[in-house]
């Protein structure tokens, strides 16, 4: 069997810890890019700017000038805004990316103020406590109007929450939890920094063993993802190839898992392209990578956004499975390996 480059382990699960736990809600993603930015530095053949967008590119120049291609993973996670301050001053939310209410309920979160203040709290239902809500607290339906944030701070108006410099539209990041437990990494936002630390690896095994891509290779590290547009500025236009890189969605009814790389054949926006997912399964069972061929039934990949936009190029997605997603996730270091090396695989591939 032919052989793909090292992985540097320990180097992918550290650095994904770090941007798991650098707060990065869609619209505030700044410190995660930079935090990528700074990681990709450390690779002198990489050329890297950023879009007017925020985003970050990375230019590897190919053993051939020919067919250029790109890959694409997220850093912009879900997360809040401050819609209102209440009267008793606590916080109604406005809601970044897709998600369900309950997923956030009694999780802890931090306020970022317009003046670079960060106040902590917590995500709570407006009748939390049962000894004085009763079976209430359980038959409320969780949405804008029953969760609030409630600030660890003495503050019982707007008047006083207004002082401690919070005001409508501070950004609003739920504590992501990191953990790694035997194997796995359990934590919000693995959609999609998982994917992110992934290129990372990948990147550094290349450079590791004194490796190149066979194609000058973009990779774009997109800010706008889970409100729809991530993608949509920043390749290339003379890219002839995309592989968008963000998690497999994993529970019941789907082929993928938190072990396998998956390979997306079609989603929400419909079929990807065709022959180059099979170019990917060939290259997957040539390196013997643990994969699965799967459909996600609610999912959008920036890869699509980059068609909408009119680009006249194949695209296909790829990424580890991913538990729970856009919930308390988890995936294991086994999918993100296999990840690992069928981005190595492509990026070898002539
Ligand atoms: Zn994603």
């Amino acid at each position: 069997m032919p052989e793909l480059p090292e992985i540097d382990t320990p180097f992918l699960l550290d650095f994904l810890t770090k941007l798991l736990n650098t707060p990065s809600p869609t619209g505030f993603a700044e410190a995660a890019v930079a935090f990528t930015e700074l990681s990709l530095a450390a690779f002198p053949a990489l050329k890297l700017s950023r879009t007017r967008k925020g985003a970050l590119a990375a230019t590897w120049r190919g053993d051939q000038e020919q067919g250029p291609r790109a890959l694409t993973a997220h850093v912009d996670t879900l997360g809040g805004m401050v819609k209102e301050i209440k009267p008793g001053g606590r916080l109604k939310l406005s809601r970044i990316g897709g998600y369900i209410w309950n997923t956030i309920e009694g999780e802890g979160c931090t306020v970022f103020t317009r003046s670079g203040r960060q106040v902590r709290g917590s995500i709570l239902l407006t009748k939390a406590s049962s000894h004085v809500f009763g079976g209430d607290v359980g038959e409320m339906k969780r949405d804008e109007d029953t969760l609030e944030v409630r600030l660890d701070a003495r503050t019982l108006s707007a008047a006083e929450t207004r002082e401690l410099g919070i005001g409508v539209g501070d950004f609003i990041a739920f504590d992501p939890r990191v953990e790694l437990n035997a194997g796995f990494v359990r934590s919000r936002h693995l959609d999609d920094k998982a994917c992110v630390a992934v290129l990372v690896a990948a990147v550094k095994a290349l450079s590791d063993a004194g490796l190149k891509p066979a194609r000058t290779t973009t990779l774009l590290i997109s800010n706008y993802e889970e409100v729809g547009h991530g993608a949509a500025a920043g390749i290339p236009a003379e890219v002839e190839e995309l592989l968008a890189v963000d998690m497999a969605a994993v529970g019941e009814g789907q082929s993928s898992d938190e072990f396998h790389a998956s390979l997306c054949v079609k989603d929400s926006g419909g079929p990807y392209h065709h022959e180059m997912s099979n170019r990917l399964r060939a290259l997957a069972e040539k390196y013997a990578i643990p994969y699965k061929v799967d459909i996600y039934p609610h999912y959008h990949s920036d890869g699509e956004v980059w068609w909408n936009t009119g680009a006249d190029a194949a695209v296909a997605l790829i990424g580890p499975g991913v538990d729970a997603s856009h919930n308390y996730e988890r995936t294991h270091t086994e999918a993100l390996l296999a990840t690992t090396r069928w981005v190595l695989a492509y990026l070898l591939e002539e």
